[in-house]
This record gives C-alpha cells, sequence and structure tokens, in this order.
C-alpha cells in the first residue's frame, strides 16, 4: 500500500508536473518575478471563478486578513468578534492591530460560529464580526449579515478552509464562500484546497473604493509610484505562486470533489457507531473538506490518535487548545461557561487524513483501523 500521509502534495504534483514544470519556467524566462504578468493573469482568472469583482492577491492568509483589516480603518480599541475554534492567525492579526479579539464559542455539529453568542457578544465598540468557514464550509452567513446590517458591523470572511464551497441563501440563490461579505479572505498555503508550492494568499471584495485601499495596502501604502496615502505592508504574491495556481485553479471544483469522495466514504463507515460521530453538513452550504474532522465520545480521543500513529495513520487534533485559553490571548473578562463547546471540542476532535489522492486500499485501512481501535 502507498504510504498514507496526512495530505499528499506528491501524488497530486506528478499527475499535473509537465504543467506545473512548464509554468514555472516560464517565469524563470520572463523575469517578472513579483506581481508580474501571471499575478494578473491568475487574478482574473480567480475573479471569474468566484463571481467577484475584485481579487487582490498577498503573500499569505494571515497578511490578507491584516491588509483587510488595516483597509477597513478599523482603530485601536474597536472590538472585533471572532471564532474562539480556529487557527490563531486570524485572531492573531485582529491583535496585532491593537483592536481587540471577542472570541466567542461555536456550534458543537458544524465548529463554527454560534450565531446567538455573537448577538451577546456585541456592544458599543464592536466595528466587525470575523467568521471563519471551518474545515470547509460556511459559517451561518445569512444570520451573520443580518446582524451586521442591524448594528451597522463589517463582515470578514477568513475563507482560508473553504474555498470553492457554494453557500445558498434561503431564497435558493448561491455564492461562493469568502464572497459575502464586505471582503473575504483565503489562503493558498500548501495544504489548502487551493495550494500553491510556498506562500500565498488572496483578498476579495466587490467594492471599488475597498478594492484600491487593499491594492495600495498591499504594496507599502503606494498610490502611484513612490507616492504614499497610507501606510502598508510588503504582502505580494510571487509570479511563480501565481503560475502554479493557474494550473491548480482549473482542478479546484475536481479536487473539491474528490475529497468529498473520500468523505464519503469515512461517512459509511462511521455511520451509526456508537463511539463516533461524523461530520454535520449544514443546509446551507456545500461542504469542501480542507479536514475531515470526527467527533469522538465515550472513548478516549488521545488513545485513538497514538493507536492510529502506530499504525502509520497520520491524523491531527485541530485544535488542541481553544483560543481563549492560550496565553497570547486570554483576557480575565472571559467566562468558562461562555465556551463550553469549544472546552469539550478540544478532548473529542480528532481529524483524518485528507486530500485528493487516496486510493481504495488506503481508505479502507484507515476506517478499518478506526473501526478496530473501538473493538479492543
Ligand atoms: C491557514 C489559515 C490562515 C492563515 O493562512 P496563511 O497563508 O498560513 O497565513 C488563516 N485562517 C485560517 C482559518 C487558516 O486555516
Amino acid at each position: 500500500m502507498k504510504k498514507i500521509q496526512m495530505v499528499d502534495l506528491k501524488s497530486q504534483y506528478d499527475k499535473i508536473k509537465s504543467q506545473i514544470d512548464e509554468a514555472v519556467l516560464n517565469v524563470f524566462d520572463a523575469t517578472a518575478y513579483i506581481n508580474g504578468p501571471e499575478v494578473k493573469e491568475f487574478q482574473k482568472e480567480l475573479e471569474n471563478y468566484l463571481e467577484v469583482k475584485y481579487v487582490i492577491p498577498c503573500a499569505n492568509g494571515t497578511d490578507a486578513l491584516q491588509i483587510a483589516m488595516m483597509a477597513l480603518d478599523l482603530k485601536p480599541g474597536d472590538e472585533v468578534i471572532t471564532s474562539d475554534f480556529t487557527f490563531a492567525a486570524t485572531v492573531e492579526v485582529i491583535a496585532l492591530l491593537k483592536l481587540t479579539p471577542v472570541l466567542v464559542d461555536v456550534y458543537p455539529d458544524t465548529f463554527n460560529i454560534d450565531i446567538e453568542a455573537v448577538k451577546k457578544a456585541i456592544t458599543t465598540k464592536t466595528k466587525a464580526i470575523v467568521p471563519v468557514h471551518l474545515f470547509g464550509q460556511c459559517a451561518d452567513m445569512e444570520s451573520i449579515l443580518q446582524i451586521a446590517k442591524d448594528h451597522n458591523l463589517y463582515v470578514i470572511e477568513d475563507n482560508a478552509q473553504a474555498i470553492g464551497a457554494d453557500y445558498i441563501f434561503s431564497d435558493g440563490t448561491k455564492k461562493k464562500a469568502g464572497t459575502m461579505g464586505i471582503v473575504g479572505t483565503t489562503s493558498f498555503f500548501p495544504s489548502k484546497n487551493l495550494g500553491c508550492y510556498g506562500d500565498g494568499g488572496a483578498i476579495f471584495t466587490d467594492d471599488d473604493e475597498l478594492a484600491h485601499k487593499l491594492k495600495s495596502i498591499s504594496n507599502h501604502g503606494m498610490s502611484k509610484r513612490y507616492y504614499y496615502d497610507a501606510i502598508g505592508v510588503n504582502s505580494r504574491l510571487d509570479s511563480i505562486q501565481a503560475a502554479i495556481l493557474r494550473v491548480k485553479l482549473p482542478f479546484l471544483d475536481f479536487y473539491c470533489d474528490t475529497r468529498r469522495k473520500a468523505a464519503n466514504f469515512y461517512n459509511e463507515a462511521f455511520a451509526n457507531h456508537p463511539n463516533i460521530l461524523t461530520p454535520t453538513v449544514s443546509s446551507f452550504s456545500t461542504h469542501v473538506f480542507h479536514q475531515y474532522t470526527l467527533r469522538i465520545i465515550n472513548s478516549d480521543r488521545n488513545e485513538l490518535h497514538q493507536y492510529l500513529l502506530e499504525n502509520q495513520i497520520p491524523n491531527a487534533i485541530y485544535y488542541p487548545v481553544p483560543l481563549h485559553s492560550q496565553k497570547a490571548y486570554g483576557n480575565s473578562h472571559y467566562l468558562e461557561e461562555d465556551f463550553k463547546v469549544t472546552n469539550d471540542l478540544v478532548n473529542t476532535v480528532i481529524s483524518l487524513p485528507m486530500h485528493t489522492e487516496f486510493d481504495l486500499e488506503q481508505l479502507k485501512y484507515i476506517t478499518q483501523t478506526v473501526l478496530n481501535f473501538f473493538k479492543k
């Protein structure tokens, strides 16, 4: 059996090797290494795919969030509500900009931000909500957009994990994840669903004025060459990465389908198991399975983690510590009773290998080994 990996980037590369190699070598020949024509082309192609007016490429998904918050002119002390159960980058940039992160609990079944908790967290200082479309499916955007409208708040979608997912509004209209808030961000980190071969990220918006600011801030705050209207950062996408992304973007929907097929295989194998809760998919979102995350009940998740490792099955705990309990992000105002779900999830979740390159033998071995654990 081919060695099982958490994310099998090598097998994916092997299938598109000739196209990738050619695209990268062309950039070497063209010598436009940063923000070159490849970046502009990729930007247009991603705008078309997402049906969004502007894509602003940048250096990584963390910068994308930071640039979005800078462009919205959020000021020190402004409160920004986000999820307690996410990758640290989301809250890191809020804190870096001296805004006040307000962490709230999530839903136990979808792991996405809890709407009642968001409402409860709103104060006169609240300026923005940052929903994270965790593990590959959208947060409840219709409710979030309504709350934002009622309270005059910005919505910044952290879409690092759900690019390609569709949100379905109650009137039946669909929008791509990341294109519903005033601004959306993503990451092209290699293991993300649309990954490049290094760091990369992008920001999305339909707003003309905001797009102009986002572009300028990502390039030192420059409006025209050597004229600086705002303080910016150096955060641009390399042409090599854009060339790779141009090869991979046409495969994104296929990659999402392939992940869904693997998820279905897992779901069927674990259906109705007394110790395993398989992922819940919201009625209002498709799921692109950036992660396939189980909840383990009435059994020892950590033992399962070890057992799988001993059986050569990589697996991961996303995330082992709630953000509100982290040294960097704790706050004496937080009450543990407000984080019942996250406090439980950190002890019960486990993510299985998830990528686009499984063969049936591997999936059978993974599911059988998980099931064997509970028979011990
Ligand atoms: C990966 C990720 C980021 C950061 O992306 P980088 O490109 O690694 O900076 C931000 N938010 C979430 C939810 C992520 O998963």
